[in-house]
């Protein structure tokens, strides 16, 4: 079982590895730099050999390893500049995984912004085929997302729809958010649920193409479109349902990665240890 969770790089990059270390993790996320802002500064050669170094080092497989987008870029802008901005990041993103040795960066589908869905996909897939052209081997991954208000990708079927027109498909993926899946309408409280909402995705998607899962409960119930995540087994999802959830991704030998809040009630060491049980 490859399992972790987001990892803060505070202080330099390769305090990740340190940080997925001390959490007993074998897979990790991180933002390889502020994702509050647009600017990125570039990585520092002693920070890049430092992370790489100190991976090898650990017992992470390379593979269980992921960034993910910062949160300002919008790839379904129907704003020429906002749009051009965040094909921008997306590509820079992709060239700061291909120097970290990181294989997998997850983004978020984008916004609308009340223009429609299909203004949104156009430019969606029109912003991911310039990414795809970057000469390295990082594969984008496209998460599903909550549902909320314009947001593109929370029905598998669409996310099928955008997925398959991306190219070259080697540097495509997807990576599903439990919280997310759950909000937006696929149950996933129980055994049974968790096969047919697994079903549908790999109906419209593919099983093949899911990289990376995110684990979380939520804080809300089934179909709320709700982005908020919750400690695994407290929330909507529930124990059964969120144990049912890590049993399917260790079979399928997916990395799972927790993106759990850290409050009074539980941090990342007692999540982690708490799926741990689960499987
Ligand atoms: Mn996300
Ligand atoms: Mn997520
Ligand atoms: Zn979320």
């Amino acid at each position: 079982m490859q399992i972790g969770c987001h990892v803060s790089i505070s202080g330099s990059i390769d305090k990740a590895v340190d940080n997925a270390v001390e959490r007993e993790c074998s897979a990790f996320q991180i933002f390889t730099r502020n994702p509050r802002g647009w600017h990125a500064k570039e990585l520092s050669k002693e920070g890049i050999i430092n992370f790489k170094s100190k991976l090898k080092a650990s017992k992470i497989d390379r593979f269980a390893t992921c960034a993910h987008m910062p949160y300002l870029p919008n790839l379904a802008s129907p704003k020429d500049d906002g749009f051009k901005k965040s094909v921008n990041s997306l590509i820079n993103e992709v060239e700061r995984c291909a120097q970290l040795g990181i294989p997998y960066l997850v983004t978020h589908l984008g916004s609308h912004l009340g223009t429609g869905e299909e203004t949104g996909i156009k430019r969606l897939v029109e912003g991911l085929t310039k990414a795809g052209k970057t000469k390295n081997d990082v594969v984008i991954l496209l998460e599903n997302t909550a549902g909320q208000k314009n947001s593109v990708g929370s029905d598998f079927k669409q996310l099928g729809e955008i997925f398959k027109q991306l190219k070259p498909a080697k540097k495509f993926g997807v990576c599903i958010d439990s919280c997310h899946a759950f909000v937006a309408g696929y149950d996933l409280r129980t055994e049974e649920k968790v096969k047919e909402t697994f079903f549908k995705f790999d109906k419209y998607v593919g099983i093949e193409n899911l990289k990376i899962l995110h684990l979380n409960d939520a804080k809300g119930e089934l179909g709320c479109n709700l982005d908020r995540h919750y400690h695994l087994g407290l929330g909507g999802i529930g124990k059964k349902g969120i144990s049912a959830i890590v049993k399917f991704a260790n079979k399928e030998k997916i990395p799972i990665i927790l993106e759990t809040p850290i409050d009074d009630e539980r941090d990342d060491f007692e999540n982690i240890k708490k799926a741990k049980e689960f499987a």
